[in-house]
């Protein structure tokens, strides 16, 4: 078992040999370079170190939602620069992905606006909802239609899911052939110190066990999205990335899915919580990555 070492009190020649045990740096983006809002200080300042050591800096989230707009602005209020052109995340991984397997169906979306606007530029035609589902169990038959034209099952951070969405797209999946994809599968989300919350993708759950269906994971944790990410960057090796994020299940996972080193920032973790979770440990650990600035 992993024992994480924190970077910030590795001696100097640990350091030095942390610091050349890989060539890029894979960045989460939500808790780690800003949070709430608002950018942390000192992330900015650590990309730009890491450039000046020689490494090619990436970013991967599994957050759909924003516009590219929305991104290109706080990576600018956080003095990153190219930050969005060098963004992966799964909207783009799964057009890249029915781009792949020369898809021309309609695709059943169960995704948050942005990822349907994101297919729908790369051509791809989308179906989705309905928004409203009704009232009784016996209008619910409306919702049990298949439609043959549908050829694949998107589930992406869907925050208007509902009863008629699980409904339609577990229908779908009975169907032979049909495609099943997954972007972010965030089961939980830190929104308030002590409170559980749940993320959509405690939705997905449902779709995946009712259907019986193993989708194809093109967010974090997966490893198809781990290696989409590589290939958008141009990296063969996958030892010599370091990921870093805050989440535990989707962060590290990714990293040890993939094969990166793997760094988490204490952000939404105490190191009592990450050394407690009974399977997946970093191979680092900081307070944050403004921590680490003047070690570089
Ligand atoms: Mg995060």
């Amino acid at each position: 078992m992993i024992i994480p070492s924190n970077v910030t009190e590795l001696g100097p020649s640990e350091f030095k040999k942390f610091l050349s045990s890989f060539d890029h740096v894979f960045s989460d983006c939500d808790g780690v370079i800003w949070m709430g809002g608002h950018p942390l200080p000192g992330a900015g300042e650590f990309f730009k170190r890491m450039k000046q050591h020689g490494k090619t800096v990436h970013f991967v989230s599994n957050n759909s939602l924003r516009t590219k707009h929305n991104y290109e602005e706080k990576f600018k209020a956080s003095g990153i620069e190219n930050g969005f052109d060098n963004l992966t995340v799964p909207s783009t991984a799964i057009a890249e992905y029915l781009k792949s397997v020369n898809f021309t169906r309609k695709v059943y979306c169960v995704t948050c606006p942005e990822t349907i606007k994101v297919l729908e530029s790369k051509g791809f035609v989308c179906v989705h909802g309905p928004d409203l589902g009704a009232d009784f169990y016996q209008d619910y038959l409306r919702y049990l239609d298949d439609d043959p034209a549908v050829g694949a099952v998107v589930f992406d951070s869907d925050f208007q899911i509902n009863l008629p969405k699980i409904y339609k797209a577990i229908l779908y999946l009975q169907r032979p052939g049909m495609l099943f994809l997954n972007g972010a599968t965030d089961k939980y989300v830190s929104l308030k110190p002590g409170c559980l919350a749940l993320g959509t993708g405690a939705f997905t759950d449902i779709a995946v066990e009712e259907s019986n269906r193993i989708p194809v994971q093109l967010g974090k944790p997966g490893k198809a999205f781990g290696e989409f990410a590589m290939k958008r960057a141009g990296v063969k090796d996958p030892s010599r990335v370091l990921f870093i994020g805050d989440m535990i299940e989707q962060d590290v996972s990714l990293g040890r899915n993939t094969g990166f080193k793997t760094m988490l920032v204490l952000s939404n973790n105490t190191k009592e919580n990450m050394l407690a979770h009974k399977t997946i440990k970093p191979d680092y650990y900081a307070k944050s990555l403004g921590s680490i600035v003047p070690f570089l």
